[in-house]
């Protein structure tokens, strides 16, 4: 385990894609994040010049877009797949535009889906296709239902469009044998989805894991979320995909909930998120028979946890129901000396038109910025790289 330990500190397997340009960009760029201040005044004149349609997609495109993001559409992404594939880390096509409210963009990204659902199937380095709820749904709708309110005729057809998008995506993915991420949201919206993901488990998960539900362990509620889908499971014999992550929208949360009056769903500390997702990735491992687990995580502490375990369980590093992943950008440390290792490994791609993905992108600053320790560990290692190849 000491060896194991060390694992993620060879930067010369990280960053081995990264050209020495390449290296100094994601330099410049997370010294830039790092600044809280510059972000947020950045992230305000981004926005800005986006709304006044000012002709900035060149210097997105030249900084945080190319560095996050694997092009605007999916051929773009495939030469960093076949690269990456390469040194056994595989991609995840993420089509990257959120929260549209008119029926044609969500048409458009299911059509997308669709499309990577073949693209999946065709390439090795693509283990799994992924959608958001919200690239589905209205958010609206989402929490109308989630709050059990009636709806009027338009909306009920509008649901009905929405579960139809659903299943016709779980569908083909179950009939291709391709497994499917669904990732989670905003909790006001997310009980509305949750209860979608549980239907589509049920009908497509009979025989092998193909849909994935998230759950984001900031959030105290979840294990017993977790152990009630898992009896229900059992009971109904179906097989639960698990996709653990910590949860990306900690601050909007707390403030919604604090402005609101009502107790915040988010844990009232970073020690018992980290229990909670650890506790998580233990009970999906101690229920392997009818469970599967994609670990999408950034935090070496957990990543090292679950090599721990599947150690000691005598789970294999390359059994197809374990998973590491994490974002296109960032913590290749992690990810490419997993994969060295012999982990199944798999990086979110995402793409999208360059003004349509500006919500993902303000995110990985915000994130990177708010999360403590991650960017000066990010500056580190490439750092200790640009030292090893003397630039
Ligand atoms: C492959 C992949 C897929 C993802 N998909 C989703 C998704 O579908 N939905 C989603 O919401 N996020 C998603 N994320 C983002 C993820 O939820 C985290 O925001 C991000 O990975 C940072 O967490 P970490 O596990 O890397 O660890 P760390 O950097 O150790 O943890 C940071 C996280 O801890 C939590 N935290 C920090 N401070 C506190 C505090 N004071 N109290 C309580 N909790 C705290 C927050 O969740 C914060 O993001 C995904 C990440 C990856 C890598």
């Amino acid at each position: 385990m000491i060896i194991m330990k060390r694992i993620f500190e060879n930067t010369s397997t990280a960053f081995a894609l990264k050209t020495d340009s390449e290296l100094e960009r994601a330099y410049f760029l997370f010294k830039m994040i790092s600044n809280e201040p510059l972000v947020r005044i950045g992230t305000a004149m981004t926005n800005f010049a986006l709304k006044a349609h000012l002709p900035v997609d060149g210097l997105i495109r030249a900084t945080v877009f190319d560095h996050f993001c694997g092009g605007i559409n999916e051929k773009d992404c495939m030469s960093v797949v076949h690269k990456m594939w390469d040194k056994g880390v595989c991609s995840i096509l993420d089509y990257s535009v959120e929260g549209k409210d008119d029926e044609d963009p969500l048409d458009h990204c299911l059509a997308k889906v669709l499309d990577i659902l073949d693209f999946v199937k065709k390439e090795e380095g693509i283990p799994f296709a992924v959608f958001k709820p919200t690239g589905y749904g209205r958010l609206s709708l989402f929490k109308k239902i989630g709050e059990g309110k009636s709806l009027s005729k338009t909306e009920e057809d509008e649901w009905a469009r929405v579960v139809n998008r659903f299943d016709t995506t779980c569908k083909k993915a179950h009939d291709l044998g391709v497994s499917l991420l669904i990732d989670a949201e905003e909790s006001w919206m997310q009980n509305a989805a949750d209860d979608l993901v549980e239907q589509m488990m049920r009908k497509y998960n009979k025989d092998k894991t193909i849909v994935f539900n998230t759950l984001q362990m900031y959030r105290w509620d979840r294990m017993e979320f977790l152990m009630k889908l898992h009896r229900t499971a059992k009971e109904e014999g179906f097989m639960v995909g698990v996709k653990a992550v910590r949860g990306a929208y900690m601050e909007k949360e707390n403030e919604r909930a604090e402005e609101k009056g009502y107790k915040s769903p988010i844990c009232t500390s970073k020690e018992e998120t980290d229990t909670n997702f650890d506790n998580c990735v233990n009970y999906v491992l101690e229920h392997l028979d009818g469970m599967s687990l994609f670990a999408g995580t950034h935090n070496e502490e957990s990543s090292h946890q679950l090599i721990q375990l599947l150690d000691e369980k005598g789970v294999a590093k390359d059994d197809q129901r374990i998973w590491f992943g994490q974002l296109f950008g960032m913590s290749d440390h992690i990810s490419f000396n997993l994969a060295e290792h012999g982990y199944n490994v798999a990086k979110y791609l995402p793409f999208g038109p360059v003004r349509d993905v500006m919500p993902y992108l303000i995110r990985r600053a915000e994130e990177n910025t708010s999360v403590a320790g991650q960017t000066s560990r990010e500056l580190a290692l490439i750092k200790k790289e640009r030292k090893r190849r003397k630039i």
